[in-house]
């Protein structure tokens, strides 16, 4: 079964939660949201959950607070960056909780990765395609996601939050769980050798992750190269699950950048530790 388990919250609202982590973990909520749900209209339909894409910002909001209800959290716990396809990595504090969530001014600026071990922060990050990223240290009670598209992968975002954690939390690698969610697959996602190049760059000693697909195109599956690069962080091989879902093969469910020739909406990845983290 795919780690990130489709639920239907309502009748409208379609999420995916990573059950084996909230089921093992009482203090952890973690997942993806589908386009289903909320109520923005057109190509954003419905529930799209980034304010950058020239959708109704109130609607945007309303959409933030139906999904943070729906799991439990305080709606002024969302907190947000702004993501530019770079590989900074943010340590979200006190004074960060609430960022972005009204508008993109008071997010976290030029950041594609952020982490915190405070509970009652409800971090997000937004996607159409792009590999989302979750971490899960429940040794030292942190977490955190990151934004990987191809430009954050090859910029190996995916070690660069394992270490971040490891210095501000103490994370070991060996302990931290990790999940690779719902993004485009190797099936969608064709690149030309310009992209190849950086990924080769990685230094991986076979083709990882790619293959032909005509004269100087490749498909690409960022979510099999980002497997790579958490395995060579240190990340054992059973504490990285990776989902099957194709956002390209699959836009009853997701946005999809490649396959709605980039207007669309965003879904959100979150994750939180829950307030009860305070009394374990
Ligand atoms: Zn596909």
């Amino acid at each position: 079964m795919d780690p990130f388990v489709q639920h239907e919250a309502d009748e409208q609202t379609t999420l995916f939660y990573i059950d084996s982590w909230i089921r093992e973990i009482s203090y952890v909520t973690a997942g993806f949201t589908s386009r289903r749900g909320g109520a923005s209209k057109g190509v954003f339909d419905s529930l799209n959950c980034a304010l950058h894409v020239q959708d109704d910002a109130d609607t945007v909001i309303s959409n933030r607070t139906g999904l943070a209800l729906a799991l439990g959290m305080d709606p002024t716990a969302w907190t947000c960056a702004e993501q530019v396809h770079g590989s900074r990595v943010h340590v979200v504090t006190s004074t960060d909780r609430g960022a972005g969530r009204e508008n993109r001014e008071s997010a976290i600026q030029d950041t594609d990765a952020i982490i915190t071990n405070l509970p009652d922060v409800l971090l997000t990050s937004f996607y159409a395609d792009c590999v989302p990223l979750f971490f899960l240290d429940p040794v030292n009670k942190a977490v955190g996601l990151a934004h990987a598209g191809w430009k954050g992968t090859v910029q190996r975002i995916a070690s660069k939050t394992v270490e971040a954690m490891g210095a501000n939390y103490g994370t070991r690698p060996e302990q931290l769980l990790t999940a690779i969610g719902p993004s485009i697959g190797g099936c969608c996602y064709e690149v030309d050798q310009g992209v190849i190049t950086h990924v080769q760059s990685l230094g991986f000693s076979d083709e990882i992750g790619y293959k032909t697909s005509g004269t100087g195109k490749y498909m690409l599956d960022l979510k099999i190269i980002n497997r790579e690069l958490m395995l060579q962080a240190g990340i054992l091989p059973s504490h990285i699950e990776v989902s099957e879902w194709c956002t390209g093969c699959r836009t009853d469910l997701f946005y999809s950048h490649r396959k709605e020739n980039g207007r669309t909406g965003r879904m959100a990845s979150w994750i939180a530790l829950k307030e009860e983290v305070m009394a374990l």
